[in-house]
Parts: structure tokens; sequence; C-alpha cells
């Protein structure tokens, strides 16, 4: 089998100021499907075409942000390799019990250098895409509505140290580099983009002073035109949108970067490349991100946001 190890980024817990808003948010204009509550008050949500009983939690809390990202595995035994293996790279792990997250077996938890909370699991309760397991159709009801993106894609997180954050998702996460924006005086990385997969990241990571900082949640799109119809949605719901509708140079991602009414920036993005573990990482200088079109490829411009604002 070609896809072992780390399979994909499977659930963020994002802080919400207020849960309504959130849901609403989340739910009526993102389109995605609400599975279920917990006694603990957090809203579980998946996207049309995840399988998976849920991929995004919102938990309310006084201020906003990321509580940790997971990361789906192949199966358990993989989980415990993998947890030997971080604990032999010096990596202090944790294990919450099966069932804290709804539909949701054990998680091994860990911080890494960029102050992020990541987590392993296994195993998620399947709820299905709404389309059946025989004789599939090709969508569902679920897909039309709203900005209806395709699935959880990944996240770009904001902390320090993320030379240490790279080897450990390279060394021990089995992750490959597949671009990297280097800091102006070209001796170090800026922003990384990390891929267990083919897709151009399933993880990224840039410098930041302050640890644990969300930059964005990144959901796939079916197209270009969705993309650009995500952006009607989200101005007839008011939402502040940051970027795009464009094309970042870096990734090739049609993208549009906006809030959610508690200032977590999420995109709406289609992705566009297909980098095999084999390939060389791609390099952008640090002129080339602002000049060269590495986040805006249309306009060439750096968008200050990008560099300053996180949740
Ligand atoms: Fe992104």
């Amino acid at each position: 089998m070609a896809m072992t190890g780390v399979l994909r980024p499977g659930h963020v817990q994002i802080r919400v100021l207020d849960l309504d808003e959130g849901v609403r948010h989340y739910r009526d204009v993102m389109g995605m499907e609400e599975t279920g509550r917990d006694e603990q008050g957090r809203v579980y949500l998946k996207c049309w075409d995840e399988i998976d009983h849920a991929s995004v939690v919102l938990r309310q809390a006084d201020r906003a942000g990321l509580d940790f990202i997971g990361f789906k595995v192949l199966n358990v035994k993989t989980l415990n390799q993998l947890e030997a293996d971080l604990k032999e790279y010096g990596v202090k792990t944790e294990r919450i019990p099966a069932r804290e997250m709804l539909e949701t077996g054990e998680r091994v938890r860990f911080v890494v250098a960029s102050g992020h909370t990541i987590e392993l699991y296994a195993e998620k309760a399947p709820h299905g895409n709404g389309c059946g397991g025989v004789n599939p159709t090709p969508w569902s009801p679920q897909s039309e509505r709203g900005i209806a993106p395709r699935r959880l894609d990944h996240a770009l997180l904001y902390g320090p140290n993320i030379e240490e954050v790279r080897k450990l998702f390279v060394d021990v996460l089995g992750f490959t580099l597949v671009e990297h924006i280097l800091t102006p005086d070209g001796k170090a990385n800026q922003v990384i983009f990390l891929s267990c997969s083919i897709k151009s990241h399933d993880i990224a990571f840039g410098e930041f002073p302050e640890p644990g900082k969300l930059h964005h949640c990144s959901f796939l799109m079916d197209s270009w035109d969705h993309v650009l119809r995500a952006g009607d949605i989200m101005s007839m719901h008011k939402v502040p949108v940051d970027i795009g509708p464009t094309r970042h140079g870096v990734t090739r991602g049609c993208t549009i970067y906006a809030f959610d009414p508690s200032g977590n920036r999420f995109e709406t993005f289609k992705e566009d490349r297909t980098p095999y573990p084999d390939h060389a990482p791609l390099t952008w200088t640090f002129d080339g991100l602002v000049g060269e079109g590495g986040l805006d490829y249309v306009q060439r411009k750096l968008h200050e946001t990008f560099l300053t604002v996180v949740s």
C-alpha cells in the first residue's frame, strides 16, 4: 500500500467567542453539517464529502484561536508505533481517552516547539457523505448548501522554532517539505509547507514570535468557480474577506482568505499541485513572496495582514 503512516488532517478544534455565532458561520454560511454536541458544549461539524464523524469542533472561549489539530493515521498499530517514535525522539506524549471527543478513539497528544498542540488518532466513526456506499451518487444535497467545501484541507500555524517543527514532521511523522519561503536574509525558513500525501500541503508553519497561533484553517473547494462562488456567499453574508479571490504563487492554490465571526482566518482553497515525496522542494525567496506573487500571484503584492494577523 502506498499510503501509510499519517493520512491527513482529520480535525481542528477552533475556539469561538460566541458559540451560536460560530455555528451560524460554519453550519449556515460554510454549509457544513452539524453532526453532534457533547457534554462540554462543543459543536461538531463536517464538510459534505468527508466520511468521518467531524472535522471541525467549535469550543466557546474568551479568546479565539486553535486548541489543537488532529491527524488521522492508518490504524492503531501505526498510532502505537508513531507514539513510540515520538517518545524515542524525546517528545512528551499524552493519551486522551477514547470518546473524549464524540465518536473518536484514543488520541496521542503532544506539543511541538512552535507551541501548537498536535494529535494523532486512528479511529473515528464513519458518518458518510450522503452519497451512499453502493451505487453512490456523485454528490448530495449537502454539497449544494452554503459555501460547501469538500473537506478540511490544511492549516497554517504561526509560532517560533519552525526549523525544529520541520525536523519532527519530516523525521518522525514522515512528512515531506513541498515548498518553503525563506526569511528576508535567506538564512532560514519563514514558512514551510509539509505534506503527508500528494497534496501541496497538509500543514504549514510560519515563523512568528508568539507561540501557538492560528493563521488559517483551509477548506477544499471543487474548482476556481467554486472559490469565486464562495466569495459571492461571503459577500451576501458580509463575511470579512482578507485576500482574494486570487491564486497563491506558493502551492499554486486558488484562494480566498476570510475571517469567521471570532476573527479566526479561514481559507476556501482549490488545490492545484500533486507533489510526490520524491520531488525536490520548491523555494521562494522573501522577495519572491512579495514581488513575484508568492502570496498573491495575480496582484504580485504582499498583503501586510499575511505576516501580522493571527488568532
Ligand atoms: Fe492555505
